[in-house]
């Protein structure tokens, strides 16, 4: 079956199996190296694997939820959508979420995912009590802090190279309403927009759209949006009523793959200008529910189509708080001298995070996407080396095209984690598509 991730490149011909029990997953394990799949959101090859891809969406029971902690246990299989939906109308909301609520609980716990909140709550990993995981041998080891915490360490951001993972414990947070009141500010270069998010680590949740076509003075100009879930008082009488109840969305979709051409620095040039000035005008305090703020691009099916047939890759990165400054700029320069702008430019500001393998490091990341052409690859090939001149490091979730030296340059973490991948077998029972270029 031909499979890809969400930037619908590369697409692997891939032999995919979708076991119901533990039992035929020992079977499946026991057969030869493989890789699990969650609902396919990473964006490169992390959960393609020609030999053995295993979808993992047939685990997709919650099993226990205790109200005291808001701890709840449920297999890997389950989709963040489906948690939010029965817990949100008993108040409870996940602690940390990705862009997009149609993920696994296993894919947010391999890829260690972050949301606008990480500069105060941290990784999905300060949500994770523990998890379970099948070794290649077929045995589940159960792994936290203080219970296996090699396994445990490496499996969060290990992005599915250290076992399968079977079930987890994750906690929740306490929410007073479905709704967030958001404050927009603009920034016009890139200095102010970092002096925002300096001033805002009191904020809750943070972000900034950046127009990453923007040059000279305006470079880096930005809206940055700050969060707070609502309390009854910051509602109006009908919605404080019924304060978990918001609109149902219009779902629009796209139709069918843009022409190759309908991207290009005009129209992405004009769209980023209009967005801004929108902004601007806009700035100030607004009532958002929740589903539009965290989610706004799950409101449009299928909008990976945008980018044509070829498909499109994310570049993300993590600049060091101390280089990032510099490390901004340049990699602001040269997109906008390369005119291959992109309209889903997000700026965040991560906290600190010491971690066995995963992503996240204080300072700030940058996520872009671009439609896959060779000059677009070619630009990423020239961001990489500008990340790595600034000591930064790269989202194995995003990725679909970097190479092995740049990680491994990138990545002083590495030696460790092949050592315990080699450790009892799990290289030779775990390989991806991403493992085998990036050499992992
Ligand atoms: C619109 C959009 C917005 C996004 N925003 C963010 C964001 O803000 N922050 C962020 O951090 N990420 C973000 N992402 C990336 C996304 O959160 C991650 O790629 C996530 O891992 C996808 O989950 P999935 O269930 O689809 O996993 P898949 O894409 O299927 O797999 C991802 C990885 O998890 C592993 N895996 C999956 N299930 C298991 C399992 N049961 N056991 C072991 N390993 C497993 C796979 O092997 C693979 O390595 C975004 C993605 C999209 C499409």
């Amino acid at each position: 079956m031909i499979l890809s991730g969400w930037g619908r490149f590369p697409r692997v011909d891939c032999r995919v199996t979708r076991p119901r029990t533990e039992a035929e997953l020992q079977a499946l394990v026991a057969e030869g190296a493989l890789i699990a799949r969650g609902n396919g959101r990473s964006y490169g090859d992390a959960a393609l694997s020609a030999q053995g891809t295993v979808d993992m969406r047939g685990f997709s029971r919650m099993l226990s939820f205790d109200a005291a902690t808001g701890q709840l246990v449920a297999e890997a299989g389950v989709l963040l959508s489906d948690i939010i939906a029965a817990f949100l109308p008993r108040g409870w909301f996940p602690l940390v979420t990705p862009g997009t609520k149609f993920v696994t609980l296993g894919g947010m716990i391999a890829a260690d995912v972050h949301g606008k909140n990480h500069h105060k709550d941290g990784s999905m990993a300060a949500s994770v009590d523990w998890v379970e995981v099948m070794d290649g041998d077929g045995v589940v080891q159960r792994a936290s802090a203080t219970q296996n915490a090699e396994l445990f360490g490496y499996t969060i951001g290990g992005m599915g190279l250290t076992g399968i993972i079977l079930r987890a414990a994750l906690r929740l947070r306490p929410v007073q309403s479905g709704w967030i009141v958001q404050e927009t500010l603009p920034a016009p270069d890139l200095a102010r927009a970092m002096a925002l998010f300096e001033a805002s680590g009191n904020a809750t949740y943070s972000v900034a759209w950046i127009d990453c076509l923007a040059s000279g003075d305006s470079l880096g100009r930005s809206l940055v949006m700050l969060g707070e879930h609502a309390a009854p008082a910051d509602l109006d009488n009908r919605r404080r009523a019924r304060p978990f109840v918001t609109p149902p969305k219009r779902r629009l979709s796209v139709p069918f793959d843009a022409p190759g051409f309908a991207l290009n620095r005009y129209s992405v040039g004009a769209f980023n200008a209009l967005y801004w000035r929108r902004g601007r005008r806009a700035a100030g305090r607004s009532l958002v529910d929740w589903d539009s703020y965290f989610y706004p691009l799950d409101g449009i099916g299928h909008w990976n189509r945008i980018y044509g047939r070829k498909g499109f890759a994310q570049f993300q990165c993590v600049l060091p708080l101390a280089a990032s400054e510099p490390g901004l700029r340049a990699l602001l320069a040269e997109i906008a001298a390369s005119g291959q702008g992109s309209f889903l430019a997000v700026l965040k500001r991560f906290g600190a995070q010491d971690s066995r393998f995963s992503f996240p490091m204080e300072g700030y990341t940058l996520a872009l996407d671009f439609p896959v052409t060779p000059a677009t690859l070619a630009l990423m090939d020239r961001l990489d080396a500008v990340t790595l001149d600034h000591g930064g490091r790269f989202y194995l979730a995003k990725d679909a095209r970097m190479s092995a030296a740049t990680l491994h340059r990138a990545d002083p973490r590495l030696p460790a984690f092949l050592a315990m991948r080699a450790a009892e077998g799990r290289a030779r029972s775990f390989a991806s598509a991403l493992s085998e270029r990036l050499d992992l």
